[in-house]
């Protein structure tokens, strides 16, 4: 965020340092794929700084492009929102129970809360007249987060004896599924019946939550009987279906200048450890990134990027702050730009690849980007061009 350096012409200019192209047009187009998706509101989850795109330009983005509500997990994350100017309905849903929630009711944000612990410290910060606003969290069968079953009826009074005396005010009801990712797996029916009871056991207490929410992008995209009333899209914005059923548009571009050229003979071994001999003689390309800016080390050996159009392999070792690329016999030097990855349009490697090359998922390629990885944006086309 504070690296953010908005250019606008930032996609047409040679980088002179590796650097992080974020296209928020890629947000938008997704965005508006998801609010024609379903009939219910959309919550842009942009937890871990926009999953690694910048939260303030992609809420920005996503609320101008049909979302309505703003997800994260802490509330710094929501107050980053909130100081940013940002005054659509924000909620957060991680906290520990030490957290100061006075900020929380000053800025009208809600808070997700897992137990009683939580019920009270959220109650114990309220301004008097101005109930605290919270989602009651149920534990849908993650065994992560949220309230346990055994536990949920006591929480429910409670919110409601709170609810009574003013103190807050339960908005909505809260669950995760944990295997929407596979749509056929049978925890989600599973999920789904456990989330209906938990909410109908809140109503039969006299809670009268208007907000029930279980959705996340694969869940949206896949099982429409999980919307409810809103559905927390978070992925699925940053172009990542984990559902493997819809395109999305990828809106991040890695690239990096070439710091050196060496041409090398046969046998030369390459980097620590000399994991990697060269087979012949050929060209090698220094780039000045390396797992401390995000590239896993475990796709040593395996990892590719794009120079002058072609595919280059990296070789030895990735180091904490460079990699070799062996460009073979093309015409490289220092000084052009090799992509990293990107959407794929042009043949580069893309997001997918590089989690394939390190054994993760994408999610952990896009967020893992280092800080000193300077950050540009393209905006998004305004709205009007983009329907007409
Ligand atoms: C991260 C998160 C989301 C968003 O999930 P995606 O699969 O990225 O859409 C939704 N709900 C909760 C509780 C989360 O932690």
């Amino acid at each position: 965020m504070a690296l953010l350096q908005p250019r606008p012409d930032a996609c047409a200019s040679t980088p002179v340092a590796p650097e992080l192209r974020v296209d928020l047009d890629a947000v938008a187009r997704n965005t508006r794929h998801f609010v024609g998706h379903t009939r219910v509101p959309v919550m842009a989850v942009v937890k871990a700084d926009g999953f690694g795109h910048g939260a303030v330009s992609v809420a920005r983005t996503a609320l101008t492009h049909g979302a309505t509500w703003l997800g994260v997990t802490s509330l710094a994350e929501a107050l980053e929102l909130r100081h940013a100017g940002i005054a659509a309905p924000v909620l957060s849903w991680l906290n520990p129970v030490g957290t100061d929630f006075g900020p929380a009711a000053a800025h009208r944000i809600d808070v997700g809360v897992p137990g009683r612990d939580h019920l009270d410290a959220v109650a114990a910060a309220a301004a008097p007249g101005e109930p605290a606003r919270l989602h009651l969290h149920v534990d849908t069968g993650m065994t992560r987060d949220g309230c346990g079953f055994d536990t949920w009826p006591e929480l429910v009074r409670a919110a409601r004896d709170l609810e009574r005396r003013g103190l807050i005010e339960v908005v909505g009801v809260m669950g995760h599924l944990a295997c929407a990712d596979e749509p056929t797996h049978p925890a989600n029916a599973a999920g789904k019946r456990a989330f209906d009871a938990a909410t109908d056991l809140a109503r039969a207490y006299g809670l009268r939550p208007r907000v029930i929410h279980l959705a996340a992008t694969s869940a949206t995209l896949t099982d429409r009987s999980t919307h409810h009333d809103l559905v927390r899209v978070g992925a699925g914005l940053y172009g990542i279906d984990p559902s493997g059923t819809t395109r999305l548009a990828g809106a991040l571009t890695l690239v990096a200048p070439v710091v050196s050229v060496r041409t090398v003979g046969a046998g030369s071994a390459v980097g620590y450890g000399h994991t990697h001999r060269t087979a012949r003689r050929t060209r090698l390309a220094l780039l000045p990134l390396g797992y401390a800016d995000g590239l896993p080390r475990a796709a040593s050996g395996l990892a590719q990027v794009a120079i002058r159009g072609r595919r280059c392999r990296v070789v030895g070792r990735i180091s904490m702050d460079q990699i070799v690329v062996d460009t073979g016999h093309l015409r490289v030097r220092p000084g052009d730009v090799a992509t990293v990855f990107g959407p794929g349009r042009d043949g580069e490697p893309t997001v997918a690849e590089w989690a394939h090359w390190s054994g993760t998922i994408e999610h952990e390629i896009v967020t893992g980007i280092g800080a000193r990885v300077r950050r540009t944006e393209s905006a998004a086309t305004p709205l009007l061009r983009s329907i007409l």
